[in-house]
């Protein structure tokens, strides 16, 4: 397959003349969304009511969506399912290794990984309170952390600070020989670069779809259980509708036999349908196509930047193997730089203590793009444009 970028942009509702360097934090809108979720709101909610559960699929979409999100990060079927956020599923999944894995107390991961994950591991590890230890190190050396005190690998493939990717299959497999089991983030890789979780090994994966995946603000996240633990691992939180046969409504907990213990309760049925309009964007595309644009526009946006702004320092790998799909350069007055961006309609987002990230999705992304939005930066910093109060003024979300 080759893939039509200029068709996939046609899929996308984004404000005429915006650089929308931002997917990777909140995906744009696809124009199929707005008309999905408003029939799902008007012909299922509003004229099926209950009844939808059943004849208009929502209690299957779980599992119906988790298989559309499957094949995006080569995960077999039936491996995937979806609800909650990911800070809930990043708890799920690092709970089920550790009972999977008694003997060990170490939970690994490194100094890059979104703070959700390290709170959410710290605070499973103090309420189990059985020794547990949250063990962290810096990311290139997490290979060599990896011993025989290990039960879980808690990372996140690609750095949402500065973009730098993990080996997936290289770290699985040492995680393995090491009697560990390895739990995947994949907040910055689903949609965004080629995953093979089957191929390499992976025992539990999570990610959310409101970034490369473009379902909108609380979508849903997905959690991935390989096929060899779905039957056996404790799901943590023990839902009615991770159980077995939840209209039974069984005094005790029974999970069910597959990925469908990790669900907890209700799933988020509106955003489900966002999603859902949200995936048929890929269905015409290739990840593989989807990288190697990446790569391109992420090469042109560094030289471009590079050569025209000597006081911006690059954080992200030039080495393709080690890159996600983001860039990031450093500045001390990162965070005035990155509002002076914005309001030159080139939106990006700031990291504290001093990131400028820019997100690069070719599914609505060009090099025409690519170039005008280092432009705009070049002349930001050539000017001192940035320095003016009201671009240091910090907003709530940056
Ligand atoms: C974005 C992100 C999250 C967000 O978690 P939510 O529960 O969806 O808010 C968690 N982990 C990583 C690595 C992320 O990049």
């Amino acid at each position: 397959m080759q893939t039509d970028f200029t068709a996939t942009r046609a899929l996308f509702d984004i404000p005429e003349g915006l650089i929308y360097l931002d997917g990777n934090s909140l995906g744009p809108l696809p124009r199929a969304v707005p008309g999905r979720v408003a029939q799902a709101m008007q012909a299922e909610w509003g004229q099926m009511l209950i009844t939808a559960w059943n004849n208009a699929g929502w209690m299957e979409q779980p599992a119906r969506l988790g298989d559309r999100v499957a094949r995006l990060i080569g995960a077999e079927p039936g491996s995937v399912t979806l609800g909650d956020t990911l800070s809930i599923k990043v708890f799920q999944a690092v709970s089920a290794a550790l009972q999977a894995r008694p003997e060990r107390k170490v939970i690994l991961s490194d100094n890059g990984n979104f703070p959700t994950d390290l709170y959410m591991a710290q605070g499973l590890a103090d309420l189990l309170a059985t020794g547990h230890e949250l063990r962290i190190v810096a990311p290139e050396a997490v290979e060599e952390a990896i011993d025989e005190t290990i039960a879980v690998t808690m990372l996140t493939e690609v750095d949402y600070r500065t973009g730098r990717k993990h080996d997936m299959k290289r770290l699985t497999a040492k995680a393995h020989a090491a009697g560990a089991l390895a739990f995947w983030d994949l907040a910055h890789s689903a949609g965004a670069v080629p995953v093979a979780l089957a191929e390499c090994g992976a025992d539990f994966a999570a990610g959310c779809t409101y970034k490369y995946l473009n379902a909108g603000p609380g979508a849903p996240a997905f959690i991935y259980v390989a096929p060899r633990h779905a039957a056996t691992v404790q799901p943590a939180l023990c839902g009615w509708l991770g159980h077995d046969a939840p209209f039974a409504f069984e005094q005790g907990y029974r999970p069910a036999p597959s990925t469908e213990r990790m669900r907890v309760g209700t799933p988020p049925v509106l955003q489900m349908a966002a999603l859902d309009a949200a995936l048929d964007v890929w269905d015409s595309v290739d990840m593989a196509d989807i990288r190697k644009q990446s790569l391109a526009l992420t090469d042109r946006f560094i030289a471009e930047v590079e050569a025209a702004c000597p006081d911006l320092t690059l954080v992200t790998p030039r080495d393709h193997a080690s890159r996600g799909s983001q860039v990031s350069f450093a500045h001390p007055e990162g965070y005035a730089i990155m509002q002076a961006l914005i309001a030159r309609g080139v939106i990006g987002d700031f990291r504290a203590p001093d990131i400028l990230r820019f997100g690069f999705t070719p599914l609505y992304i060009g090099m025409d793009e690519v170039e005008r939005a280092a432009a705009i930066l070049a002349e930001i910093m050539a000017t001192r444009a940035w320095d003016r109060p009201e671009f240091h003024a910090r907003a709530r979300v940056t």
